[in-house]
């Protein structure tokens, strides 16, 4: 149930000065990245290292698990005076998203290994539907980028055939997408990723560019 959970009732009303607060208050500080279901928080960490000038939120649903991530940012920051510019929040990224952001606020989204809910009755929960990226792309600037990788190869074809439908995404090419260096860290760094790995699993990436408006396809 999402009774106990907060959420601001727009993103005028957001405080995010408790999340960085080294950055906040400020007129023009704002969150830029988003890890979706950020589990144990890996990729956060990598990322923080690529986009030192970014601020980046992990989303995540779990308490116990928003809870370590939180703990191990707060003990690395202390260690490394490093990683003021990532943050971690308990929400529902299926239901409040734009409640934390505005139109074309973020650059990048991550969908890492999210539930694969393998059930047909299931697939209408998964991240990736069609109406739930209406709504990233509504989050999303134009240019921006959604990232998507999973062992799962029947999810992995549920997220390019719902991405590919879309009016407003365009895969990226696979020049691009193997010179992002974004790829390579959710590829290696992310707690799910390291799993498949010693499984020698299948990883299958798929990003998507966000178009402006008036090239939807
Ligand atoms: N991205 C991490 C990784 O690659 O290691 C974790 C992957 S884990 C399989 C999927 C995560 O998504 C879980 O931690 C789960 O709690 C979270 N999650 C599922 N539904 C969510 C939702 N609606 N909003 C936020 N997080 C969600």
């Amino acid at each position: 149930a999402d009774h106990d959970l907060d959420y601001p009732i727009s993103p005028q009303h957001m405080d995010w000065s408790p999340f960085y607060p080294t950055h906040f208050p400020s007129d023009h500080a704002r969150v830029e990245i988003a890890d979706i279901g950020c589990g144990f928080g890996g990729l956060l960490f990598a990322l923080a290292n690529i986009f030192p000038e970014k601020l980046i939120m992990g989303m995540e649903i779990r308490i116990q698990v928003t809870q370590y991530v939180h703990e191990k940012i707060a003990a690395m920051r202390s260690e490394t005076g490093s990683y003021d510019n990532i943050s971690v929040m308990r929400m529902n990224a299926m239901k409040f998203l734009p409640n934390f952001f505005e139109k074309a606020q973020l650059s990048k989204m991550f969908f890492c290994f999210p539930d694969p809910h393998f059930k047909v009755r299931k697939h209408k929960a998964r991240i990736i539907t069609p109406t739930l990226l209406t709504e990233y792309a509504y989050v999303l600037q134009p240019g921006g980028i959604i990232y998507t990788i999973t062992d799962v190869l029947d999810l992995h074809q549920w997220m390019v055939k719902h991405l590919e439908e879309h009016p407003l995404f365009e895969r990226l090419n696979n020049e691009e997408e193997s010179g992002d260096p974004c790829v390579s860290v959710m590829i290696v760094e992310t707690e799910e990723g390291k799993k498949v790995e010693r499984n020698h699993g299948d990883k299958y990436v798929a990003c998507y560019r966000r178009l402006p408006d008036n090239r939807a396809k």
